[in-house]
């Protein structure tokens, strides 16, 4: 072998070396399982694809809690991590389903919603993998996901995204964006039909309220807030003013455009009978100006170069040297939920949705967000889920 050849081949042996070094922790994040102990108000489990069986054998199917309450009532769907970077709405579907007990109507849950999303990390950004959570037991270790699908579950992007069935022009990126998909359809890229599954639920079962849980960056205005459409404005405006009034935590309604086209906001109301709302809360981990992207900065939100912005006036939320720690944006989303449950029991009282031992606020900010979640070595194993 030429001198030449020996240098190509040690060249060609370390770039497989680094392939495969840097693949393994990749593919094992992608594998890795969230252990979810269903509690003593789950019914049925089923997957999201008996909503839509072109999604059965993909990484974008998932698991749908379904906790039927004792007297018959209203119906309520909630979904977390349609945004997999924004964890606070996984962590409060996770309260609600190892926790909940339903008096009255239905809870349907879907904890990660996008499924291939959850399974998708961001390496340009250096996103963590993980992030644990410290309970009453030890720590529960969570993947930490991305915005869009992972491309090895749907590719390639097109120029040019065109929602069905609008028409509108969005950005390439956005065919892979769940908050982008809706309402979609039975055979169109797998994300179209995660949200065309979420849609046959809510018209096969008669859905009356969706809740879209999510969270935004501090510098953007519509954060700590509900997004709605007309027909959801009244509960949305009801249920922001009782929070902000009774729990001290800010938060206002941002109408929902009706320009803007493939949010959930927007397309479960016009192409169902259900009220949607889209919730947000503060995550400081997303904003451009931060440090370094570490597990810690996405469970406290504490930040020097946010905290000088929020002395400048750059910020849409109140921010001091606490940060935004995760206790207090899952803390929000259960009171807010539990608020537009009460709300629209007030105003459709034969259908109501009476949840209890959900705690508020105030007790997770006490007790953090831990506190409610079940060892799974203590639980009974018929009762253990892996999404
Ligand atoms: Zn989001």
């Amino acid at each position: 072998m030429s001198h030449e050849w020996k240098i190509k081949s040690i060249i060609i042996i370390l770039i497989i070396f680094i392939m495969i070094a840097g693949g393994i922790p990749l593919y094992k994040h992608r594998h890795f399982n969230i252990t979810i102990v269903a509690g003593p108000g789950v019914t049925k489990v089923v997957k999201l694809s008996e909503y839509c069986k072109s999604l059965k054998g993909t990484m974008a199917d998932t698991n749908v809690f379904i906790l039927e309450g004792k007297k018959e009532g209203g119906k309520a769907l909630i979904m977390a991590n349609t945004h997999s970077n924004e964890p606070a709405s996984l962590l409060t579907a996770l309260i609600f389903v190892e926790n909940a007990i339903v008096e009255k109507g239905t809870l349907i849950i879907i904890p990660q919603f996008n499924n291939s999303g959850g399974r998708n990390t961001r390496p340009g950004d250096g996103y963590p993998l993980y992030f644990e959570i410290q309970t009453d037991w030890g720590k529960k270790k969570f993947r930490m996901g991305n915005r869009e699908a992972s491309p090895l579950d749907q590719w390639p992007d097109p120029d040019v995204y065109i929602h069905y069935p609008d028409r509108q022009l969005l950005s390439f990126i956005d065919i892979r964006n769940t908050n982008r998909t809706w309402p979609g359809r039975p055979d169109g890229p797998l994300m179209e039909r995660v949200c065309y599954a979420a849609m046959e639920i809510m018209r096969s079962e008669k859905v009356d309220i969706a809740i879209d849980l999510h969270g935004a960056e501090t510098m953007f205005p519509v954060t700590n807030c509900i997004v709605a459409p007309e027909k959801s404005m009244r509960i949305a405006t009801l249920t922001s003013l009782t929070v902000k009034a009774m729990e001290g935590f800010e938060n206002h309604v941002e109408p929902s455009p009706e320009g803007f086209r493939g949010l959930s906001h927007r397309e479960i109301g016009d192409y169902s009978d259900t009220m949607p709302f889209l919730l947000e809360a503060p995550v400081p981990f997303l904003d451009q100006p931060t440090g370094p992207k570490t597990m810690d900065l996405l469970l406290n939100g504490k930040d020097p170069f946010l905290l000088s912005l929020s002395k400048q006036g750059k910020l849409f939320v109140p921010y001091d040297e606490t940060g935004w720690p995760m206790r207090k944006r899952v803390g929000q989303h259960c009171s807010v939920i539990l608020e537009l449950f009460r709300q629209f029991s007030r105003k459709f009282s034969d259908k109501a949705i009476i949840v209890r031992n959900v705690p508020r606020y105030a007790e997770v900010v006490k007790n953090g967000v831990g506190h409610y979640y079940h060892d799974p070595k203590k639980a009974d194993k018929k009762r253990i889920y892996y999404n």
